[in-house]
């Protein structure tokens, strides 16, 4: 196999990206990542237990805990959810756990907007989430 053999399997077009199961070209990437967002932010997307609540800006264990985004403007605050969960050791496992950093890192960027390169950045948690605008940049 060669590279930009496979086509893309939204539109047919060259895939650039080959490999794994979905060849894409970049224009349908692109549109996949944007769809997928639109997903999480209409609370369409689970994380194992977890989902979104895009009315109070939540993420919802199975169970009924939530953990508040607007309380995750800070690479602390986000550890401090991250540690309280995984302190309710006798509730929660390690999935549970896996599955809250999966969804914190998909719903606010965590490297992207947080804590990359070490430096603590502040986001603005309901412009982040506002589903018809783009995501801002980091501060
Ligand atoms: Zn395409």
């Amino acid at each position: 196999m060669t590279l930009f053999d496979d086509k893309c399997g939204r539109c047919g077009k060259p895939a650039q990206i080959v490999g794994g199961a979905n060849p894409r070209c970049w224009a349908c990437a692109r549109l996949d990542s944007q769809e997928r967002r639109a997903d999480v932010l209409a609370g369409k997307v689970k994380w194992g237990p977890w989902h979104y609540r895009p009315d109070n800006l939540t993420l919802v264990h199975d169970d009924g805990y939530d953990v508040d985004l607007e309380r995750c403007r800070t690479s602390a605050e986000v550890l401090d959810w991250i540690a309280q969960v995984s302190g309710k050791d006798v509730v929660y496992d390690e999935k549970d756990v896996g599955h809250l950093v999966r969804a914190l890192d998909e719903m606010l960027g965590l490297q992207a907007r947080l804590c990359g390169g070490g430096q603590d950045h502040t986001i603005d948690i309901p412009a982040l989430l506002r589903p018809s605008k783009q995501a801002p940049a980091e501060d």
